[in-house]
This record gives structure tokens, C-alpha cells and sequence, in this order.
């Protein structure tokens, strides 16, 4: 048995409502270890499901394309939930893939220290396999005699480019608590509000404090964007997956970098790695358009400062 709920029984009730036969499944690549039995049964249903080896990070990420190359009638998106109000060019159902675990211990513990360090109202958030354990989480908070804030619009869910759900009730709480595995999402609530984070980890079984990773974090970005002044030569990434898209964005960037005096060459490509882009070495710094995290998080295996739009911005100002 899989950790994670694929929802087996709606993927083949929608899949037959809509006539599909060919389905092409798509998940990150850390739910891909998780398809075997997924796939088998669905095979068994009388499906033809193939599964699409492209890493994937997000709903902004549908493999349309792919899709039609290899005659899927329909795209089974796992771990993400819709992305864009855009309609999908290959009709797709998004299964959020909820983690099967028991949390209750870890929803008491991180009770437990929220009413520790004095907290009286603290907001809960969580990625999208632990959406469902909000519930739990504003109980054990509720126990511990503190209240518990969700933000009613979002219900809670952030994405690793999309924190309203924090941000929305910022002023109500103390502060916030996520829960999810990892620092990605967490980090990405730490540096959209100015309150306290905390990450109740389901995987560890820890609560951890994201002010020192906030921080590391926010030293390397302005590292970048220091190193990036110094730069003449830029490769604007105009990312081309179907959510990421914003050539709009990017021409406005090339032109006002271009303002002050920089060369800028215009580079296309799905993934916005150095593997991808070291044929670019002649320039001197990398401005990535689309998902503002790629940026932050592949800095590390760029030898030369790699930034997002944002941090492009944040780089004009100062030229
Ligand atoms: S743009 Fe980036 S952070 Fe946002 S959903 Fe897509 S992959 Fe995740």
C-alpha cells in the first residue's frame, strides 16, 4: 500500500465520464517511486496509463504536449492542484495525492510548543498532501489553549509562489505554523510575512523554527543580486512551461537591463538548469523568468549569480 491517496476509484470514475482510455500520470519525481500499484490497478481497470518521466514541481507544469504525443486522451496531474483559470489544452484531473499518516503526536507536540513560547493565536498552513490535517492540527492547537486561524479563502493551502493563504491572516495570529515535509514551502511562508514560522514536519516528526533558514536564505539572494551589479552580459530564461510562461515579463526586463547599458541575450527552455544552460557560460549572470524559485533553489550548482524576476527588479533599482 502506497503512502499517499491517489484516489483510485474518482481517477476511473472521471476517466470513463470523459471516454479516456490512454492516460498519461504525472507527479514529482519524489510520488513516482509511489505509482507502481496506482498503475497496475488501473491497467487491471481496463486503462492504458503510461507515466511521464519529466520532472514536475508544480500545476503550472501540465505536459500538454506530451499528452498529445503520445495519444493520452487525458492527464492525470498527482501532488498538485490546479494552477491556472487558463482551460487545459488535454483534459487533466488533478489529484492532490493526500499522505496516509497518523499526525495526531505531531499535532499535540507542535501544539505543545506554540503554547510554550507564549502564542496565543497562530495561523496554520500546509502543502497540498497535508491540507487535509489542518483539522487536526486546530485541535491539538485548540487543546493547548490557543486558537487556531485558517485562512476561509485558500483553506490554508500554499504553493511554493503562492503564500495568500499566510499572508491573509498575518495580522491575526502570532504567528504561522506549516505542515509539510521540507524546507521549500515553509521557507517560501517565512519570507512572504514578517511574523514567526514554524514547520511541523510529518516525515521527522519535528517542529522546526525557519528564522536561521530564512535568514541563510536571504543572505545568498543578496549575495546574488550584489554579484549580478557587476555583470554585463545577462541570459534572460523565458521558461516555457504552460504556467510559467511570461514573455511579456521578460522582454520588459531584457529592454530596461539593456537601458543600463547591458548585453542581454534571449534564451528559451523547460527547465532552468545549469545542466540545461551552461552552453550559455559567455553570460555573466542569469535572470530566470517564470517559478521565482528555481532561482533561490539552484543557485548552489550555478557558478554565477542566478536570479528571478523579483530579485531582477530588486538588481534595476540599483544599476
Ligand atoms: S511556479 Fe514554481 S513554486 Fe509555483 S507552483 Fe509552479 S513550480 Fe511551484
Amino acid at each position: 500500500m502506497s503512502d499517499y491517496d491517489f484516489e483510485l476509484e474518482r481517477v476511473a470514475r472521471e476517466a470513463r465520464g470523459r471516454g479516456a482510455r490512454a492516460l498519461l500520470i504525472q507527479a514529482p519525481d519524489g510520488l513516482k517511486q509511489h505509482l507502481a500499484e496506482f498503475y497496475g490497478r488501473l491497467e487491471a481497470m481496463g486503462f492504458s496509463p503510461i507515466i511521464s518521466a519529466d520532472p514536475c514541481y508544480g500545476g503550472c507544469d501540465l505536459a500538454e504536449g506530451e499528452a498529445q504525443s503520445v495519444g493520452a486522451d487525458m492527464i492525470i496531474h498527482i501532488g498538485h492542484h490546479r494552477f491556472s483559470e487558463r482551460g487545459e489544452g488535454v483534459p487533466t484531473l488533478y489529484v492532490p495525492a493526500a499522505h496516509i499518516a497518523d499526525l495526531r503526536e505531531l499535532a499535540a507536540k507542535a501544539a505543545g510548543i506554540m503554547a510554550g513560547k507564549g502564542f496565543r493565536a497562530v495561523g496554520l498552513v500546509a502543502n497540498t498532501q497535508h491540507l487535509p490535517y489542518i483539522g487536526e492540527f486546530a485541535k491539538g492547537l485548540e487543546a493547548a489553549g490557543v486558537r487556531a486561524v485558517v485562512d476561509g479563502r485558500t483553506g490554508g493551502l500554499v504553493l511554493g509562489c503562492r503564500t495568500a493563504a499566510a499572508t491573509a491572516i498575518e495580522g491575526e495570529v502570532d504567528a504561522l505554523l506549516f505542515i509539510g515535509g521540507g524546507d521549500f514551502h515553509a521557507l517560501g511562508v517565512a519570507n512572504a510575512v514578517e511574523k514567526e514560522v514554524y514547520a511541523a514536519d510529518p516525515y521527522r516528526g519535528e517542529v522546526k523554527d525557519m528564522a536561521p533558514v530564512k535568514r541563510r536564505e536571504l543572505a545568498k539572494r543578496w549575495w546574488a543580486i550584489m554579484e549580478a551589479m557587476r555583470a554585463k552580459t545577462f541570459g534572460v530564461v523565458v521558461v516555457t512551461k504552460s504556467g510559467q510562461l511570461d514573455a511579456v515579463g521578460a522582454k520588459s526586463l531584457k529592454a530596461r537591463l539593456e537601458g543600463k547599458g547591458r548585453r542581454v541575450f534571449m534564451i528559451a527552455a523547460r527547465e532552468a538548469s545549469w545542466e540545461r544552460l551552461s552552453g550559455f557560460a559567455f553570460a555573466d549572470a542569469i535572470v530566470v523568468t517564470g517559478c521565482p524559485r528555481v532561482a533561490p533553489d539552484n543557485q548552489a550548482s550555478f557558478p554565477k549569480p542566478v536570479l528571478n524576476m523579483q530579485e531582477c527588479e530588486e538588481l534595476l533599482k540599483r544599476l
